[in-house]
Formats: structure tokens, sequence, C-alpha cells
């Protein structure tokens, strides 16, 4: 049953109406620009979506609108390398929170290059090397991969991002290279680079984003496919961490206002699993000091809230 109020104009108008409050706002935050090409998307642009495990996508804004998801291809790699290495992955990447900015670097020396937990660079770095290790071209199994989740064959990469993240990678090589001195990387550095920065580099709109990862609120069957991408028991672990780690350092912070697993990218993009019931994606670009997008955090704080969505 969805969680919406009843009736298609109903499920639509809530949205809307949640969609317009976050516009009408001032917006707060900046654009990323560490990465040259993601300084030049519209910061006024905002979408949200709402998939049910029913099939139902509630839209507004611009939801239809391709984006660069970042980091929450993170969430897709992970998938992937636990479906291929099983419980091996946890002896080389950890699951508690870093408490630390996404692409620090400091805790990993310390910690001897087992990095905190898979949702920061360092450990999506980590899963990359697991997957350019274990496919012939992780790069199309990658891509294979989220098309086929997401129903969608026009989900690509955009060149100009990859290329400036690439040109502008420094400080994840620095990641990669020091996991490598501790003999956590077993790949080329330059091969898991080149990965991590593909996945990063993907364009997905709302609805696609959220209709792909149905299987996380479903025990790890896509609900439209019938496929089973995970375990429950790795759906549970995915979930888990999300709930912990999935924000960066603001993930205490989301759990305690909102509180569900939910990943968020620097492209401004933030996806929220609704156990049992759906995903929610929403987007704008501008970030506050977390590098998690404002208003699409104030998106799903208010959906969450006015319908009683924590897990907890
Ligand atoms: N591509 C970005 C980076 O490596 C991803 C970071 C993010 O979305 N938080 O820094």
């Amino acid at each position: 049953m969805s969680v919406l109020p009843d009736g298609e104009a109903c499920r639509e108008q809530t949205l809307g109406e949640i969609h317009a409050a976050a516009l009408g706002q001032p917006c707060d935050g900046q654009v990323a620009d560490y990465i040259p090409a993601l300084a030049s998307v519209d910061a006024s642009r905002c979408g949200i979506a709402f998939a049910t495990l029913e099939g139902e996508v509630h839209v507004a804004g611009d939801a239809d609108m391709p984006f660069s998801i970042q980091s929450i291809s993170k969430v897709f790699g992970l998938v992937l390398a636990m479906q291929r290495m099983g419980d091996d992955l946890w002896q080389r990447v950890g699951m508690e929170p870093s408490g630390q900015p996404f692409n620090s670097i400091v805790q990993l020396e310390w910690e001897h290059g087992i990095p905190r937990n898979p949702f920061i660079n360092a450990g999506a770095i980590l899963v990359a090397d697991t997957l350019v290790s274990h496919f012939s071209s992780s790069r199309q199994a990658f891509l294979s991969f989220v098309r086929r989740l997401a129903g969608c064959e026009r989900c690509d990469i955009n060149e100009e991002v990859l290329a400036s993240e690439t040109r502008h990678g420094s400080r994840n090589a620095a990641l990669a290279y020091l996991m490598k001195s501790f003999g956590n990387i077993e790949a080329e550095v330059e091969d898991v680079l080149a990965h991590y920065f593909f996945q990063c580099s993907l364009e997905m709109s709302c609805r696609e984003l959220a209709t792909s990862l149905l299987f996380l609120a479903n025990r790890g069957v896509h609900p439209l496919s019938a496929e089973r991408v995970t375990t429950p028991r790795d759906a549970h672990r995915i979930n888990a961490i999300l709930s912990t780690s999935g924000m960066y350092d603001q993930s205490g912070q989301f759990a305690f206002s909102v509180g569900l697993p939910a990943k968020s990218g620097v492209g401004g993009g933030i996806v929220a699993i609704v156990p049992g019931q759906g995903i929610i994606s929403a987007w704008s670009p501008a970030l506050n000091q977390h590098g998690n997008s404002t208003r699409a955090l104030k998106m799903i704080t208010e959906l969450a809230g006015r319908l009683g969505l924590s897990i907890y």
C-alpha cells in the first residue's frame, strides 16, 4: 500500500506543495565547483520523485531532468561488489561512520588503508578496485547493471564531467595511492580511478534513480522486474550503512530529523529508502557545507515528516 494520500491528483499535490515550498525559500548553499564541470549547472533546478513498490512514480519539478549522480553511484558499485565478493569484501572496507568529510584522508593512514565505510570516497575507490579486478570491463558491467535496474537504456555518463573529474582528481588519486601503499588496492591505481570517475559521472533523473533502487525497499527484489538483486541480508546491510554513513558527517543529523537510509552526491541529488514502500529521490544543485543538497534535504525532510516515514 502506498502511503501517499489516496488518489493520483492528491499524491502529485503532496509532492507539488513540498516542491513549491522548497523553491519559495531562499536557496542557501553553493553548487560544487571543485569539479569544474559541475559548477556550470543551473542552481535553480529542483525536482523530486517518489517511486512506490506498486510501480507508480509521483513527481514534481525537474524530476525528469538527468543530473550528475556523483556519490549516489557508490550504492550501485557496492551492490555489484557484494554480489561478486561476498563477505570477503568486509575484510577490506569497514562499516562504521567516519565522522569526517567524504574526501578526507587523515583517518585512512591511522587505520592502515582500510576505509571506514563504502560510502566515503576512499571506500568507494576500494570498491572500484574489486570491480576492476572481477570484471573484464568493469565500466561496461556497471553501466549495464544500472540501466537494467532503472529500465533505461538512455542512462549514460557525461563525458565533460568525466574529463573534469579526471583532471581534478588529485585527492582521490592520493586516497587510492595511500591504500595501494598499504596493500589494499590490487589493480593498477589508474584503472581503479578510471572506473571510479566513470561511475561518478553517470547522469540520471530523479525518476530513474528512484526506480532503479526500489529493490532496497523490497528486501533485495526489484518489484518491477522481479529480479533478485541482493539477498534480504545484503539489502539489510546496505540500508544499515546508508543509515549511518550515507549522508557523510551529517548522517547523525539526518537520522535524527528524517530517519531513513539515504545517500547523497555532490551533483545535488539525495535518495532515501522507505522500506516496504518505495524510494524518494530529490535533486537541487546547491550544497551545504557537508556536500549535501540544501533543497533536496528540505524536501525529503518535509515529505518524511508529513507522511510519517521514519523507520525509527
Ligand atoms: N566525484 C566526487 C568526488 O570524488 C564524488 C563526491 C560526492 O558526490 N560526495 O569527490
